[in-house]
């Protein structure tokens, strides 16, 4: 924390205001009437509080109840503690059903993740999204001093800084996409790609994961959109309009990866790491920590160690795979659908290769605190990253930073945004390649142990040295660069 306050210190930004679908609180009824409010740990929140109890800031969103409180007398006392402004936006439970569970996580998300036959084109959800954004807008509206830098983030509010200007909001506002941008010609598979793409053009800064995704945007501005010019050949590069010019750039986000690595040496951890490798004797440990979702790869993670259960005898009774699936977004059927197909497979690799004394998949569907999971990341000898597509992943990081002796082995699917920085050193697979899986699964498991420190230390050094604090300090930067220079 004292390390980003002191960088955050260069910046000219006045206050910042950040708005996001949640605010980052917990907000749990524990009584008759009586409601426990707890600010949510998470990297953005560690990131953002030090330049936010800094300079006054605020942060707008959504409480995560549709629970009809007084919210503002609610979160006063957690935003007190946090050292900055909890701004809340209610919202209806039809709002969110079509707003968020709707367009936000049946449209924009599979086809962000390039899974564009996932996808709901269901048009009263695409209104239900426009009249949320406006309420975002409004609310931020209200609260924002002339000054202030309005910093809006994901895929659930890409038309805030529209929503702004329409009612007349002048502020420098940024944008970052925590999710992967598409290719054009799946873009263009959005009944609503003029109107998104347009209302991009109303922010001053946008940024998004990787180059990659940053170029995906550009060439779709750049190939459907008339009368933008689009220069790439800078780190931040520029579009310009008749209106504004506008910055896009890629920041890799990341971790807190002192905090992380402090907490993964602790004694708490330490001991819970010895236990868990105990509970299985002379077995390498393969861990994968994933939201129950489809674009994280699961089926195929476990068709590809069921493929090497069967192709690599020195693996039977030697390897277990610890699959922890958060529970998420189970009001959608996808979802349910997928839980009902993990689970069948994890069934069926049990049943078929379990001998006594050995259970080869160890599977929960549950979440678990922070400490629990620096366990298992210490504990796993490989860690499994078999996404889709992702933003950024980061699980390979979080496992990277808790590998204190940088005895382990990161196994990383290519689509992931994290493998832009840590492919040298991790076994980069391809999550649709059941063999080429299974055969890093093997490679890690016989990989010995100068080798897997040796990689396991540049890992470490790759997120450490872009860790959390640098992201939120290069994006601020690209940001107030270009108010002084535009
Ligand atoms: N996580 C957690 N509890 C769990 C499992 C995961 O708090 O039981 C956190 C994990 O530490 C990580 C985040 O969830 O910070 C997952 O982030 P990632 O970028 O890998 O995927 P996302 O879920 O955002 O798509």
């Amino acid at each position: 924390m004292r390390q980003a306050k002191k960088q955050n210190n260069d910046l000219a930004i006045d206050r910042l205001v950040i708005v996001s679908n949640r605010l980052p609180i917990a907000l749990t009824r524990v009584d008759m009437g009586q409601w426990q409010v707890q600010p949510s740990p998470g990297g953005l929140v560690t990131a953002l509080t030090p330049i936010l109890s800094e300079r006054g800031g605020l942060w707008i969103g959504w409480p995560g109840t549709l629970e009809k409180v007084n919210f503002h007398e609610l979160i006063a006392g957690a935003g007190q503690d946090l050292g900055y402004v909890l701004e809340p936006v209610s919202l209806y439970k039809e709002e969110i059903d079509q707003y968020y569970y709707g367009f936000s996580n049946e449209i924009i998300w599979p086809l962000f993740h390039d899974l564009q036959t996932r996808c709901n084109f269901d048009p009263t959800y695409w209104k239900m999204y426009q009249s949320v954004n406006h309420k975002f807008a409004r609310v931020t509206a209200e609260n924002a001093r002339r000054d202030d830098y309005i910093w809006v983030h994901d895929y659930q509010l890409m038309l805030v800084a529209k929503e702004l200007r329409s009612i007349g909001v002048e502020n420098k506002v940024g944008f970052f996409l925590h999710t992967p941008f598409p290719p054009m010609d799946i873009f263009v598979k959005l009944p609503w790609w003029t109107q998104i793409l347009s209302a991009f053009l109303e922010y001053d800064v946008v940024g998004f994961q990787t180059r990659r995704d940053r170029n995906n945007f550009a060439y779709c501005i750049e190939t459907m959109l008339k009368g933008v010019q689009v220069d790439a050949r800078k780190q931040v590069s520029t579009m310009k309009t008749p209106k504004r010019e506008i910055g896009i750039g890629s920041f890799p986000i990341s971790i807190d990866f002192r905090d992380f690595a402090g907490l993964a040496s602790s004694s708490v951890v330490s001991q819970a790491a010895t236990m868990l490798r105990e509970a299985v004797p002379n077995q390498q440990i393969v861990l994968g920590v994933d939201r129950l979702d489809y674009s994280k790869g699961i089926p195929e993670k476990l068709r590809a160690f069921r493929n090497a259960l069967e192709r690599f005898d020195d693996l039977r009774g030697k390897i277990t795979l610890v699959e922890i699936a958060v529970p998420s977004r189970d009001d959608i059927l996808e979802y349910q659908t997928l839980r009902t197909e993990v689970e069948g497979l994890v069934g069926e690799i049990n049943g078929r290769f379990s001998q006594s004394g050995w259970t080869p998949v160890h599977y929960m569907f549950r979440s678990f605190e922070r400490t629990e999971l620096l366990a298992y990341y210490r504990a796993a000898d490989i860690a499994l990253i078999t996404s889709l597509k992702d933003g950024m992943n980061l699980i390979a990081k979080e496992y990277c930073t808790a590998k204190v002796d940088e005895n382990g082995v990161l196994v990383l699917s290519k689509f992931a945004g994290a493998a832009t920085q840590l492919d040298k050193d991790s076994l980069l697979v391809n999550p649709y390649d059941i063999e080429g899986v299974a055969e890093a699964i093997h490679r890690a498991y016989n990989m010995g142990i100068n080798e897997r420190q040796r990689r396991m230390h540049r890992l470490r050094r790759a997120v450490a040295r872009r860790d959390v604090f640098w992201w939120v300090d290069s994006f601020l930067k690209a940001a107030i660069t270009r108010e002084q220079t535009t």
